[in-house]
């Protein structure tokens, strides 16, 4: 053994190779910095390893060999407490078994026939810091629950392929679970627990035949990075497929964001791509998957900052409520009966926002909770102050999304915001969006039933708008159908979308539900709808949407109307 030129102890290093040529050529480049040890195959050298645990920095491992081959000897290292963490570089001549053995739980890889000798140094040389850094790698580090990769060690390994593996062109995917705080809500937690785990399990199905590593990055999104597939949306319906076995009763979307693979992206990047085209899903529920443009940047961007911001816009009233004014155009003239409560974010910076650019996408993340609440306190008192002022009452409809349907307190929140401000059930209603009763759909019928037996009206919102069939509202305990604006715009000149108002409102009669038109803007269609039967309108054509000052020189306008 050639003395080594280092004062200290040298390092001690096993290399491990059936073929003496491979152990040479290793040992005249590694004896130069360290001390080194030999065997010849995998039974000897687990004894060697077994005998020098404590001082060994480093096996350098030879796959294909007689008696015991590389594998194992990785698979008995990582299940022995003493021998785990001593980080492995595996000696390859085959790309494929590489993978495989970083999955197993190698630290690195060295191709034969090998490399340029400094090369070679510098790995171990990196490999050996790393591993007395603390930073030790191993196949341990891993998700207690989905057996994935921690978020850690997914980006120190997707870093070491992205390094040493350029022709590997990996691309990023993000994929996460559509209201996922409600599944555990409304299930519970061990529930949401098992969706975890088969999307997990269904990964590594995935894994096993495309290249790739995955992991959990936190609670309920998750990583792939593998190489490149033309398209993700079989992998996607193997995951829905999966998880919604589990039960009937519970529907669970998941959406995915994909960056495809592009020279010179870092790991970090490429998920940040994939997770900006990932939110951009957010509801959009017929497009589950979203692959990254330039243009999500920016949007992702205007995301965080929202993010960043809501807490604050809250605490300094930011968030302000218009009031868009429903007419009943069966009067002549029609007549003032209720409001809708949309909301605006005055932002100090960005100026005025409307609610399609952030509803979205709090929807997505829990944090509309917040807003709702907020609207319906706000609302709630504002309906209190004109009854007062006026002596009447002018109900104002506030939107619930979906996730607050799921929330267990929903009910009893809003009997108290009624309770709190001495209102009676019918001066608030509530607007449901329609796609909302296509997801779970007994669950939502219960908690609207229980409602309306408290006293609240139920409008559907959008209707027309998403996948729900004329049949179904006639199992839908509502008391109010908004028709989606849709049909509305092109009545004047469409005779199929004038049969079609003409079809809805005739089933709306027939099970004594009210009907509502939105988004009417010209006199042409409000008068098409009055002579149809539509019992009221709301639109352009009347009014905007108007802060609380404006609606009140309505509703003043409408009492003198009444007076003359
Ligand atoms: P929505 O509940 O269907 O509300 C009606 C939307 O149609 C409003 O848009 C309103 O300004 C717009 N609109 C009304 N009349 C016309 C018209 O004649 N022509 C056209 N082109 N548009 C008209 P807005 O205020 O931008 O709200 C969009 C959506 O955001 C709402 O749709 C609702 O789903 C949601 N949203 C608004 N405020 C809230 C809120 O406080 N909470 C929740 N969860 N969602 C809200
Ligand atoms: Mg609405
Ligand atoms: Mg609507």
């Amino acid at each position: 053994m050639i003395v080594s030129k280092q004062i200290h102890k040298p390092r001690l290093v096993l290399v491990v190779d059936d073929q003496e040529i491979n152990r040479d050529a290793l040992g005249i480049i590694l004896e130069e910095d360290y001390s080194v040890i030999y065997a010849s195959n995998g039974k000897e050298a687990l004894d060697m390893i077994r005998e020098n645990a404590n001082d060994l920095s480093i096996v350098m491992l030879d796959l294909m060999m007689p008696v015991m081959n590389g594998f194992e000897v990785l698979e008995v290292m990582k299940g022995d407490a003493n021998m785990k963490n001593i980080p492995v570089i595996v000696l390859t001549a085959e790309k494929n078994a590489e993978l495989k053995a970083l999955q197993m739980g190698a630290a690195d890889f060295i191709t034969k026939p090998f490399d340029v000798h400094e090369v070679i140094l510098a790995r171990v040389g990196r490999i050996i810091e790393l591993s007395e850094g603390r930073r030790l790698i191993s196949a341990a580090e891993t998700d207690e629950l989905t057996k994935l990769y921690s978020r850690n060690f997914f980006f120190e390994y997707a870093n070491r392929l992205y390094t040493y593996h350029p022709e590997l062109k990996l691309d990023a995917i993000v994929i996460n679970i559509e209201q996922f705080h409600s599944i555990n809500e409304v299930n519970g937690r061990k529930f949401g627990d098992e969706v975890l785990k088969l999307i997990g399990e269904e990964i590594k199905v995935f894994l096993f035949d495309s290249q790739g590593i995955a992991c959990r990055f936190d609670s309920d999104r998750f990583g792939i990075y593998c190489v490149h597939h033309d398209d993700y949306t079989p992998l996607l319906e193997k995951l829905l497929k999966r998880v919604n076995g589990i039960s009937e009763k519970v529907k669970i979307g998941l959406r995915m964001g994909v960056k495809p693979w592009r020279e010179g992206i870092e790991p970090i990047l490429m998920f940040d791509h994939a997770s900006a085209a990932c939110s951009m899903v957010r509801g959009d529920y017929q497009n589950p998957i979203m692959v990254y443009n330039d243009d999500m940047g920016a949007r992702d961007h205007l995301n965080r900052m929202l993010l960043n911001d809501l807490h604050q816009a809250i605490e300094k009233k930011q968030l302000h409520i218009y009031y868009q004014p429903k007419y009943d155009i069966q009067c002549d003239p029609p007549r003032l009966c209720s409001a809708e409560a949309l909301i605006r974010w005055n932002h100090p910076e960005l100026g005025l926002i409307l609610p399609a650019t952030f509803i979205p996408l709090f929807e997505g993340n829990g944090l509309i909770g917040l807003i709702d609440d907020y609207v319906w306190h706000e609302a709630a008192e504002q309906v209190a102050k004109w009854k007062k002022k006026y002596g009447i009452s002018f109900p104002v409809s506030v939107n619930v999304s979906r996730p607050d349907v799921f929330d267990l307190t929903f009910t009893e929140k809003l009997k108290r915001l009624i309770n709190d401000n001495r209102l009676d059930y019918k001066d608030v209603k509530l607007e449901i969006t329609e796609s909302a009763y296509t997801d779970n759909a007994k669950y939502l019928i219960d908690v609207i039933e229980s409602l309306r037996e408290t006293g609240f009206e139920i409008e559907m919102d959008d209707f027309g708008s998403g996948y729900s069939s004329l049949n179904m509202i006639s199992s839908m305990p509502i008391d109010v159908l908004k028709m989606d604006m849709k049909f509305i715009r092109n009545i004047e000149k469409s005779e199929t979308d004038r049969r079609l108002v003409n079809l809805i409102l005739d089933i709306a009669k027939y099970l004594n539900v009210t009907v509502v038109a939105e988004g009417v803007e010209t006199e042409g269609q409000m008068r098409l709808l009055r002579n149809a039967g539509c019992d009221m309108v709301q639109g352009f054509y009347f009014s905007r949407p108007l802060p609380a000052e404006d609606f009140e020189k309505l509703i003043e306008r409408e009492i003198t109307e009444e007076r003359k």
